[in-house]
């Protein structure tokens, strides 16, 4: 059997994958088993921030593993202690808790509002935008506000509602007595790449301080440097009482973060919420990496090469009448088509360029964050033929 029969058949079949095995990578290649070559613009969804092979993120993980690979949070360890206080130095919010995954940390800050909930008149309700998604643990998936998500699983997580996404009044109508936060993704992803406005975060933020609810941003996908700032709060001038983040936060190595405000992280006692492996050496070694880079320069990168791929996508837009709108921020960036996008996400890949979707009509583009001007050129090079067969 070769390595995709064997996945076929012992694998659980919860993804549509490609017949492609991946062997290696380097920089913002990758390569599959018989040597095949792509340009790697889908980042294992917006994970590879300082893309493959990365010197620096190897070398720290090898020296990492030859001192402790993992010990427990009965302990403290530097890495994971150096990386917090990097968080915290460089945002506005004052404490974080680790775990391995973005649902892991959407129920860390879904657990903290509720616990809040409970002190604060007891509220229990939480409100989420239609389109969103969060993840596909049990409270997760039901906070995601896409049906054929989680409307197969029998009796959901209590106390979520729906409102519209960029739209304040939506909101109004749905706050209760019994609201007790607010979650919302400022460039929703999985939902296809749609940026909120700036004034509609500034409105949120302000009904929230009137009525005593949290406000808790998802930027597993769009935080972690991807639009141009470490945090995507601050590309919004909006503050959250919460952050939950994880994709590329340690490039590749599963890690998960919740910052919250001192005052709220306040309500988690010890034994109140836990991850055995969260914030574990190993993945906070490569996070501390992680951000040094991102500090220490790639975020311009990022904002510079944002604007030459929403440049060059647009020069797309104007030449294919299949493609019906570009949208996006730094590194996230959509385009929609009138078609399916599946077909013509397979053609890139065909010839050399991995691409994703997010939902049906959109292809995305989130490339690592180390990507350079030459990189996209080549990327719309071959996505230019390929829209060109389905104009
Ligand atoms: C990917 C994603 C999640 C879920 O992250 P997992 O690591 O797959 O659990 C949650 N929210 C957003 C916005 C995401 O893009």
């Amino acid at each position: 059997m070769n390595t995709f029969e064997k996945g076929e058949k012992y694998i659980m079949n919860t993804y549509s994958r490609y017949p492609i095995t991946l062997a290696k990578g380097d920089g913002m290649y990758v390569y599959d088993e018989n040597g095949k070559k792509y340009l790697d613009f889908a980042s294992g969804i917006a994970v590879n921030s300082l893309g493959h092979n990365h010197p620096k993120l190897v070398e720290a993980i090898k020296e990492q593993a030859q001192k402790l690979i993992h010990v427990s949070n009965l302990y403290w360890t530097q890495p994971q202690c150096e990386l917090a206080e990097k968080l915290v130095k460089n945002g506005s919010l004052d404490k974080c808790f680790f775990c391995n995954s973005g649902a892991e940390s959407i129920e860390a800050a879904l657990k903290l509002a509720r616990r809040y909930g409970q002190k604060n008149g007891n509220r229990q309700e939480i409100i989420t935008m239609n389109h969103s998604f969060h993840g596909r643990t049990f409270a997760a998936v039901t906070a995601t506000g896409q049906p054929h998500y989680n409307d197969s699983f029998g009796d959901m997580f209590p106390h979520i509602k729906y409102a519209d996404f960029n739209d304040f009044e939506s909101i109004k109508a749905t706050v209760t007595d019994n609201t007790v936060a607010i979650l919302i993704e400022p460039v929703q992803g999985e939902g296809g790449i749609h940026p909120a406005k700036p004034e509609f975060l500034k409105a949120v933020r302000q009904l929230c301080d009137e009525k005593d609810i949290l406000l808790l941003f998802d930027e597993v996908q769009c935080g972690v440097g991807r639009l141009g700032t470490l945090f995507a709060y601050q590309s919004f001038g909006v503050v959250p009482d919460t952050i939950s983040t994880a994709k590329g936060i340690a490039g590749g190595i599963p890690c998960g973060l919740m910052m919250a405000s001192e005052k709220l992280a306040d309500y988690f006692k010890p034994g109140d919420h836990a991850s055995t492996f969260g914030g574990n050496p190993l993945a906070t070694a490569a996070g501390n990496v992680v951000v040094d880079e991102l500090t220490n320069g790639l975020l311009d990168n990022v904002k510079e090469q944002g604007v030459y791929l929403s440049e060059k996508l647009n020069l797309l837009k104007q030449k294919h009448s299949v493609v019906s709108d570009v949208r996006g921020f730094g590194l996230m960036q959509g385009m929609e088509c009138t078609v399916p996008v599946a077909p013509i996400v397979a053609d890139t890949i065909e010839n050399g360029l991995l691409l994703i979707g997010a939902g049906k009509n959109v292809i995305r583009f989130v490339p690592s964050l180390i990507v350079s001007k030459a990189d996209i050129d080549k990327a719309m090079n071959i996505l230019d033929k390929a829209l060109e067969k389905f104009n």
